[in-house]
């Protein structure tokens, strides 16, 4: 087998020795790929055909000494995060494989927050919140790289600031670092979908170098494996339920102190003590949620997970990992964030829990809206 041969949508080696391994490819469909001038290794071609995605193992190690000659690099980085999972797009220690680059701050999927929410608010609060993970990037810009929203403007302070550099795009996965890089090559190619996109983590495996005007390149870099993500635990059926595709309208609920909101079977807020309020939830609009005492809410959810309390449902509800307990005092108005899933904005002096799966982080931050 040519070991030069490339994937055309994840960027490994084709190879037809190994099944398990990346870039396995059919002899067979070596030639037909090479025949259509169309070669996907296996993987990326049932993703494309069936929307169906193998699990991969690029773990945090590996990705820093994939990543780790970008330091010795004169280069841009492209740092893209997912504006409604922050907690859950931050690679710690950035500036420290990095090095002296200048990083540029990009918050993804500005299409799910409400139009309400002005985008220059938003934009300094998401500066405030890389900040405090100690990343300190030189610009922020918000884009939709699903709606194209934003990404010529992105292009352009690209082109402004790399100068004599090569831009590397860097993101854990999920992010939507696929989908942007796709859009760039639409407007500067013209070639379609020729990365994989998907919605489950771990897509992008390799390197994919795309050439800029003058002998410079952009290159998009393996995502890395957040293992705190939602998409771990949860199906990608279920998957498509909780995690935003569209504009995510707030939904608003009259509580009072011992109630207890279930967000289908994969959370629970409680509200603890507090001043009798109108709560605003941000999660997806087809997350249903179910409100209940506190003092009955464990036999609720014993009682209702998998059958009211969706998703998950069926054969995954046996599987799915139990809920564990954060409580936090809210000294400001802030967010709860259940990672991934969305957040209950709560008031000042509230004393709240959140429960999600084992694995998936939930946190307190200040309120974004
Ligand atoms: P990657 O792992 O970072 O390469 O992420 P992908 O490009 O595969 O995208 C992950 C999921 O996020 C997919 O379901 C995409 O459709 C979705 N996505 C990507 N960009 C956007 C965006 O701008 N807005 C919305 N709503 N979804 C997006």
């Amino acid at each position: 087998m040519n070991e030069e041969l490339r994937c055309i949508g994840c960027g490994s080696i084709i190879q037809s020795e190994d099944k398990q391994g990346l870039g396995y490819t059919p002899a067979s469909a070596v030639k037909k790929g090479l025949e259509t001038n169309e070669l996907y290794c296996q993987r990326c071609f049932r993703l494309r055909h069936y929307n169906e995605i193998a699990p991969v193992s690029l773990t945090d190690d590996d990705f820093r000494r994939l990543l780790s000659h970008i330091r010795d690099t004169k280069a841009l980085i492209v740092y893209v995060v997912d504006i409604f999972d922050v907690n859950g797009s931050i690679i710690p220690g950035l500036h420290r494989f990095v090095g002296d680059n200048p990083i540029m701050l990009v918050g993804n999927k500005e299409d799910v927050l409400p139009s309400s929410l002005r985008r220059n608010k938003l934009q300094d609060w998401l500066r405030q919140q890389v900040n405090q993970a100690g990343i300190r990037p030189v610009s922020t810009m918000l884009v939709s790289a699903k709606k194209n929203h934003q990404v010529e403007a992105l292009l352009d302070e690209i082109d402004q600031r790399r100068g004599d550099r090569d831009v590397y795009v860097v993101g854990v996965t999920n992010v939507g670092k696929s989908t942007l890089i796709n859009q760039i090559l639409k407007l500067r190619t013209g070639v379609q979908d020729l990365i994989t996109t998907s919605r489950f983590p771990g897509t992008t495996l390799d390197q994919i170098e795309i050439p800029l005007a003058d002998g410079h390149q952009l290159v998009d870099t393996p995502g890395i494996i957040h293992p705190e993500q939602m998409a771990h635990v949860l199906p990608d059926k279920d998957l498509k339920i909780v995690a935003p595709q569209k504009e995510i309208k707030p939904r608003t609920y009259q509580l009072q102190d011992q109630q207890t909101i279930f967000l289908g079977g994969v959370a629970r807020f409680d509200y603890l003590k507090g001043p009798k309020v109108g709560m605003v939830g941000y999660f997806d609009n087809n997350l249903p949620m179910h409100r209940t005492k506190l003092a009955n809410a464990d036999h609720f959810y014993a009682k209702h997970f998998g059958t009211l309390l969706t998703p998950p449902s069926g054969e995954d509800a046996k599987n799915f990992p139990p809920l564990h307990r954060f409580e936090f005092a809210a000294k400001e108005k802030s967010d709860l964030v259940f990672e991934g899933l969305g957040w209950m904005t709560v008031p000042a002096g509230s004393v709240v829990a959140g429960w999600a799966p084992t694995g998936v982080a939930v946190l307190m931050r200040p309120a974004m809206i």
